[in-house]
């Protein structure tokens, strides 16, 4: 089936301009200036695009797809994401992830969740292992599982500086990473290692050494949740003036922010007018996780979940409210997750990569249309896949 696009103003993350997007099956076929579809032609289905920007649909590396939590107890393990949370929120690939449960919850079950959203309609995949190390792999091992398992590309989250870390040393951490590194190597995969950094004193102090006095290149390492506070994320700042890459987590609860708390969009801006590399900083919701709230005063009164929409509601805040230009705010959540990770055909529009893309009014920046694998998920801003049960 062909679809094209057209009069749509384009982000590649880089602004082509007003064009006519043709999309022949799962791919881009090509942006052109203009294309006339003579009469007598196969069927094609044209969509007018005015007033509408096309952006590359969103990769969220970093979602407690079966859900997470438990930390209070078991009333408080929360639930499995459904297709149209990731759906309305532009998701179109998502890397699903254990936590601090690794008893309660399994690889073979994320791996059976990854799988059924796939099925649903996304593009999914998984990191191997949760909070601890040594890593309860599914196979004989974290090389083993990159290798072998086709959804796992990498190994995560592994905690530091948290007070629900195993508590590794570094010693031990480095050789989880080293094998994720291997795995990678010899199955084509990124091998990436999401890297959960807690409030702890010890902060980021592991990864600095792994890239100072390791041969393990920097790209091997994402440390997430670099923006809980303002201590970490001066550190997170000086991490990537050494060479190294970051995440920031887009779920927040602007009336209970945690102490110190940054927002993503605000530590975007803040990062870019350091003068960083726009390619070394991605955004993640941490969607489905558990989020305690506070009072003024930081002291802990509840518990919150994590949304899957705050990931582009940052990006979106970051371009109206912090000036963040639309081509670089962009990026934090296609093109820099789809170089990290590997993968290759996502996280751009451009001829070939598969079609993946989310249309937004060009004045409100709102999601229209989320559109992969052939299909609208979602349409004139109405859901037109649903997953089985919802
Ligand atoms: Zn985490």
């Amino acid at each position: 089936m062909i679809k094209v696009i057209k009069n749509i103003k384009v982000y590649s993350p880089k602004y082509l301009g007003v064009k006519d997007v043709v999309i022949v099956g799962n791919k881009f076929e090509g942006i052109y200036d203009s294309i006339n579809i003579p009469t007598d032609f196969i069927n094609v289905n044209v969509y007018d695009g005015t007033g509408k920007i096309m952006l590359p649909g969103f990769i969220d590396s970093h979602v407690h797809i079966l859900g997470g939590g438990g930390e209070k107890g078991f009333s408080t393990r929360t639930p499995e994401m459904r297709l149209i949370d990731l759906s309305i929120a532009g998701i179109t690939t998502v890397v699903g992830c254990l936590g601090t449960d690794n008893i309660c919850r399994s690889m073979s079950a994320l791996i059976a969740k990854a799988r059924a959203l796939e099925i649903e309609g996304l593009n999914t995949y998984c990191y191997t292992g949760s909070y601890e190390i040594p890593v309860k792999s599914l196979t004989e091992s974290i090389k083993e599982d990159i290798m072998m398992i086709d959804k796992i590309i990498g190994l995560g989250e592994i905690a530091l500086s948290d007070h629900r870390s195993s508590q590794p040393t570094y010693e031990e951490f480095l050789r989880a990473i080293s094998q994720a590194r291997v795995g990678g190597l010899l199955s084509g995969k990124s091998g990436i290692v999401n890297v959960h950094l807690g409030g702890g004193k010890q902060g980021l102090e592991y990864l600095f050494k792994i890239i100072e006095e390791t041969e393990i290149p920097s790209t091997q390492l994402l440390p997430t949740h670099i923006n809980r506070n303002s201590t970490l994320f001066k550190e997170g700042l000086e991490y990537v003036k050494k060479g190294g890459y970051i995440d920031l987590t887009t779920s927040s609860d602007p009336k209970h922010l945690e102490p110190g708390e940054i927002s993503a969009g605000k530590g975007l801006k803040i990062y870019l007018d350091e003068g960083l590399p726009i390619e070394h900083i991605t955004f993640t919701s941490d969607g489905n996780g558990s989020m305690p709230k506070f009072d003024g005063s930081g002291r802990e009164v509840g518990i919150g979940i994590c949304k899957v929409d705050t990931l582009y509601k940052e990006v979106k805040r970051a371009i109206l409210e912090e000036n963040v230009a639309i081509e670089d705010a962009i990026k934090v959540i296609t093109s820099n997750v789809a170089n990290i990770l590997c993968l290759h055909n996502k996280g751009r529009i451009e001829k070939s990569m598969d079609a993946d893309f989310v249309t937004v009014d060009e004045n409100t920046l709102d999601i229209v249309d989320v559109f992969t694998k052939e299909s609208f998920l979602v349409k004139d801003g109405e859901i037109k896949v649903h997953g089985v049960y919802s």
